[in-house]
């Protein structure tokens, strides 16, 4: 059931009563078993300045970044003189009715949607978080992991700080608080420049909205405007610039790595409170995560998803009839494949759009039901035909195991399977939600094994050198080597300091000392 918590003027309140479920509705039944999910993001960030409805702008924005999280969402606004923060578990739609809209006045918001990588999953750490401290009151939203955490939570707690939840987005907020900087301006920056890892964060007081990017530029964060004829533009922030086209704001720009943005009453300005990091942009959010109508790093998913298709068919193409995504991340890149390949796309598989992530189970229990929930192939597509599969990613191995036979069982005569990126070989620490080294099949099993587990014909991955040529924006733009491949490759761009925080539990101790040895730092 959606949960609401409302942060206003008279402290913090559960508004989940007043979003009661409709009586004729049943509750759903159980999770839907899917032992080898997609990995996931951690979160999506909006932020808008200057407009009469801001939280309505906000609210529409995170609509459009829902695939970036949906485990909770938030929206603060304020209006010169008050700070309002209501969140709540669930889809933002759910979330954010007219009633829950009105409750959230002012000209300025920031906004958040979540899927956590570290804090637990409760209401208590979803975002924004709100802290009042002596720089007055700041509300904060947060896309990444930070990596150096536990240091700095030990440091803050021993200088007196009272931590209200488990993220590590509120160790931004309590450095800030305890920095000995004057102007909420130069504490933000200095706090910025204490912590390591991944965020690309959006911020506000009563009267501003600061936009941030780590040094590194892990995750991507993009600002636009919506023009005013009768006054000063509106300013807005969002992980991907698909959130500003229901705004009609347009693209202006990239938050550089480093770079903290302020938008107060005397306009936009800018400092870099940091230099002299390479950039290592994650270069899955082109592979999988971002929506490919959008532009990030100031590049088009798309256009570097139908490379990356290309590009595969270039590396491993073989003899086939058809050419079919496995739906829907890997469709621009079967797109550019099949165009490259000379061989028909089809859409072999569909996928049901309307699964939560809860139903109501069958009586009898039906071999690979998750899967078959989702997706279902179309037989007369299929039957007789030399198939080529295209998806972004081999986990675990079973999710492709079970579609390669169901795609066998709708009468394909072979079944191959490309994939858009290099074997993912190791975890992510930086925002993304990866299984352990152990569990991840790729570093375990070579490309035949893999191929033997799914049950393929054949199987291929996109070569590294391929993926960042095809993400490669020329001199002018991002470069192949301005990202980060550290799932491939096992080289993390960050030191190693405080792995083992933001392992999960299970994470054995044996891996840790192998993926260290592994890590450069
Ligand atoms: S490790 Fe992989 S998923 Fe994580 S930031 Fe680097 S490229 Fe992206």
């Amino acid at each position: 059931m959606t949960r609401l918590l409302y942060q206003g003027l008279e402290g913090v309140a559960d508004l989940s009563e007043s979003l009661k479920r409709d009586p004729l509705i049943p509750e759903p039944g159980s999770l839907i078993p899917d032992e080898d999910p997609k990995l996931r993001e951690e979160c999506g960030v909006m932020a808008v300045y200057g407009h009469p409805d801001a939280a309505r702008q906000v609210y529409l924005g995170l609509y459009a970044l829902q695939h970036r999280g949906q485990e909770s969402a938030g929206i603060a606004t304020a209006n010169g003189h008050h700070l309002s923060n209501i969140k709540g578990m669930g889809l933002v739609s759910e979330i954010f009715t007219e009633d829950v809209l009105a409750k959230l006045p002012g000209d300025l918001a920031i906004g958040h949607t979540r899927y956590s990588t570290t804090g637990d999953s409760a209401l208590l750490n979803a975002q924004p978080i709100r802290v009042d401290s002596v720089k007055g009151l700041i509300a904060i939203a947060h896309n990444g992991n930070l990596v150096n955490l536990g240091n700095l939570r030990e440091k803050l707690e021993r200088a007196g700080a009272y931590f209200q939840t488990t993220s590590d987005s509120e160790i931004i907020v309590q450095l800030i608080a305890h920095s000995k900087a004057t102007s909420l301006v130069d504490a933000i920056a200095d706090s910025l420049g204490q912590v390591e890892g991944a965020f690309s964060i959006v911020m506000m007081t009563r009267d501003k909205v600061f936009a941030a990017r780590d040094p590194r530029g892990f995750r991507p964060l993009s600002m636009g405007r919506i023009k005013n004829p009768d006054g000063p533009d509106t300013i807005v922030f969002a992980s991907e610039t698909c959130a500003f086209d229901l705004l009609r704001a347009e693209y202006e720009r990239e938050v550089l790595p480093g770079e903290l943005v302020m938008v107060s009453a005397d306009g936009v300005t800018s400092r870099q409170y940091a230099s002299g990091f390479e950039q290592t942009s994650c270069v899955f959010e082109h592979v999988y995560f971002a929506r490919p109508d959008s532009r990030i790093f100031g590049r088009w998913v798309q256009e570097s998803r139908d490379q990356m298709g290309r590009q595969l068919a270039r590396e491993s193409h073989v003899p086939a009839d058809i050419i079919v995504p496995v739906p829907d991340s890997g469709v621009t890149a079967a797109l550019g494949y099949a165009e490259e390949a000379g061989v028909p796309f089809r859409f072999g598989l569909i996928r049901n759009h309307y699964v939560g992530r809860t139903f109501i189970e069958p009586e009898q229990r039906v071999r690979d039901f998750g899967v078959k929930l989702k997706l279902n192939p179309v037989r007369n597509l299929l039957e007789g035909k030399r198939v080529i599969l295209i998806d972004d990613s081999i986990i675990r191995g079973t999710t492709s195991r079970k579609i390669i036979r169901m795609v066998r069982g709708a009468g394909a005569k072979e079944v191959h399977l490309r994939i858009s990126c290099p074997p993912t070989i190791s975890p992510c620490f930086y925002g993304v939600d990866t299984p352990s080294k152990r569990d991840l099949i790729a570093a375990n099993k070579s490309v035949e094994e893999i191929r033997q587990y799914i049950e393929a014909d054949s199987l291929a991955y996109l070569s590294l050198h391929g993926l960042l040529q095809c993400c490669d924006d020329g001199p002018h733009g991002i470069q192949g080597s301005d990202y980060c491949t550290a799932c491939y490759t096992g080289n993390y761009p960050t030191q190693w300091v405080d792995v083992e925080e933001i392992l999960p539990a299970r994470y054995p101790k044996a891996d840790d000392v192998q993926l260290s040895l592994l890590g450069t730092t």
